[in-house]
């Protein structure tokens, strides 16, 4: 078994104690979901003094709810919109390179029906081939229809003419999250999860840190910083008003038009194999995914618009029923609301466009912009492109002298912590992603978990009582939803199961703890993810 570093502890009071002692940091991210995690990353490998405040779990928010998949955006392509998906291309292969235990090429099946569907999108994918170049992950190929059905065995064979094969990547998101947290507190940045960021320092008219809360004492701590970035995703423009306040009687226009995006998980059946499906323009022209994932299947589409922006956002009715119907459309036994074993809605940040009306249209690009006052906020793009998005925003940092000039960017090469030994041995030959989770997510730290006590102690398939203690003692979790929802993806994969191991799981936390591990919210929690309309 590989061996990787000792993994570093993020024991509460030590965290909480080092958030007190009044440094003075170069840069202050909010927000940890992928695009504040990346940028702590990315400033923490340049040198500068970094702290992360997360007002709920790292990832809590858009970061842990995605088709969880690596890509290029095939759909852009279609928009004629190259120079986003080449880059997003190149950073699929880094992403996949700097977690190979998170993250894998996966391949994907393009049915065709009609009699133009094999050529056109055929044609189409060659192109994202081409864009790739070096960076692909596999040659798109046109399947018979007996190919087709070889690997994906449960498609519907009725009327089938043959598919398109191609390939993009899948990951475990929440993991990757919690990965990248880890790998940037290596680097000597600070990572502080349950502490919101409730108002900004100024210093004359300039931004100069921040005051934020520990959400679960009510512990306030002022942080003084050169730099404040506002990754605060859906909800960037709560921070953005407050700056506003201050900046004077400018006219506040908000950056963020939400839309949700709902996905079932159903069993692995439904699919019949290791490959994904995908339409990409089901009967109202939105795109229809089933992607094996962790030893289930999710079933997801394109977002609707919403103009509120709840914490536990919540599916309609009317996306449920699509996703079920058009799934039954290509998939030979139809799925039912009784099939479903969880679901979940994401937030996507998208950036408004006020003309536009229909969320397909608007960009998935990210914008960094600057106040007058020196608050830097991001927004926008996609978690396969993270790494430029950091990039970016410290450039912005840079061009607006909030920070000195940097040393170039490290993180093309950089290797989260899972993936830190040999990558030819680390990782895990014969693994897949489509496997039921396992020891395999925690990559050359391995052994590190299972030196835990409990190790061959299995409180569900997949989750043995020496990873809730390594999740408590090393991965930042202090309730029974960080562990069920984001350290093992139980509650993403099988919610009824996830509420009956939590009070195992409870039990387990206030024996590392001590403290209350919020049994009772779980609870709630995993309600709503069965809960469907
Ligand atoms: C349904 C759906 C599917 C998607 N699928 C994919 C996919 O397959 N592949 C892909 O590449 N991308 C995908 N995306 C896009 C991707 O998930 C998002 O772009 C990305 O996760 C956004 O990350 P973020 O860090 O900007 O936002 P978030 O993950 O939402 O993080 C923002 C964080 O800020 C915190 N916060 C808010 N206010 C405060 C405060 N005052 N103080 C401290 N913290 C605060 C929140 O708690 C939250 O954790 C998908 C998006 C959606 C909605």
């Amino acid at each position: 078994m590989p061996v990787a570093p000792p993994p570093l502890s993020t024991r509460r009071s030590e965290i909480l104690a080092r958030l007190g002692q009044g440094q003075i940091f170069d840069l202050a991210v909010v927000g940890g979901g992928a695009t504040g995690l990346g940028i702590a990353l990315d400033a923490a490998q340049r040198g500068l003094r970094v702290v992360l405040v997360e007002s709920h779990d790292f990832a809590k928010g858009t970061s842990s709810r995605s088709t969880k998949l690596v890509h290029g955006g095939v759909r852009y392509l279609a928009q004629g919109n190259v120079s986003l998906v080449r880059e997003a291309l190149h950073e699929r292969r880094n992403l996949l390179h700097s977690a190979p235990h998170l993250a894998q090429a996966l391949d994907f099946v393009v049915p065709a029906y009609r009699w133009w569907e094999k050529p056109f999108y055929g044609l189409g994918l060659k192109a994202y081939d081409q864009l790739a170049g070096a960076a692909g992950l596999g040659k798109t190929e046109w399947l018979t229809r007996a190919q087709a059905l070889d690997l994906v065995p449960a498609a519907q064979a009725l009327g089938l003419r043959g598919a398109v094969r191609y390939w993009d990547g899948q990951f475990d998101d929440a993991r990757l999250a919690i990965a990248m947290a880890r790998t940037a507190a290596q680097q000597g940045a600070l990572l502080v999860n349950y502490c919101r960021a409730e108002r900004l320092l100024y210093e004359g008219t300039s931004v100069a840190g921040l005051v934020c809360v520990d959400t679960r004492t009510g512990q306030p701590y002022r942080l003084q910083s050169r730099c404040v970035v506002n990754a605060t995703g859906v909800w960037v423009d709560a921070l953005r008003q407050i700056d506003a306040q201050h900046d004077g009687p400018v006219a506040y226009k908000p950056l963020v038009s939400p839309s949700q995006g709902v996905h079932l998980v159903v069993d692995a059946s439904f699919l019949g194999g290791n490959t994904a499906l995908m339409v990409p323009k089901t009967s109202d022209g939105r795109i229809l995914f089933a992607v094996p994932w962790l030893g289930k299947v999710i079933l997801g589409t394109t977002d609707t618009p919403r103009q509120d922006l709840p914490r536990e956002p919540r599916a309609l009715k009317q996306e449920v029923d699509f996703i079920l119907r058009e799934a039954g459309h290509y998939l030979r036994r139809a799925p039912a609301r009784a099939d479903v074993r969880s679901m979940w809605t994401g937030l996507r940040p998208l950036v408004s466009h006020q003309a536009a009306q229909d969320t397909k249209t608007l960009s998935r690009e990210h914008t960094v912009a600057v106040s007058r006052s020196g608050l830097v906020t991001v927004t926008g793009g996609k978690w396969t492109t993270y790494r430029v998005m950091a990039q970016d925003v410290l450039l912005a940092c840079q061009q607006a002298h909030l920070l000195d000039p940097l040393p170039a960017c490290q993180t093309q090469d950089v290797r989260m912590v899972g993936a830190q030994t040999d990558p030819t041995t680390a990782v895990l030959e014969g693994w897949s992603l489509r496997d039921p989770a396992g020891m395999h997510s925690y990559g050359d730290e391995q052994a590190a978990v299972v030196a835990m006590p409990g190790a061959q102690r299995w409180i569900s398939p997949g989750l043995s009582e020496a990873m809730v203690r390594f999740a408590v003692r090393c991965e930042y979790a202090l309730t029974v939803e960080d562990v069920l929802a984001r350290r093992s993806r139980l509650l993403f994969l099988d919610a009824r199961e996830a509420a009956r191991a939590a009070p195992e799981v409870a039990e387990l936390m206030r024996q590392e703890h001590g403290q209350d591990p919020k049994e009772g919210e779980f609870a709630q929690l995993s309600a709503q993810f069965l809960d469907i309309p």
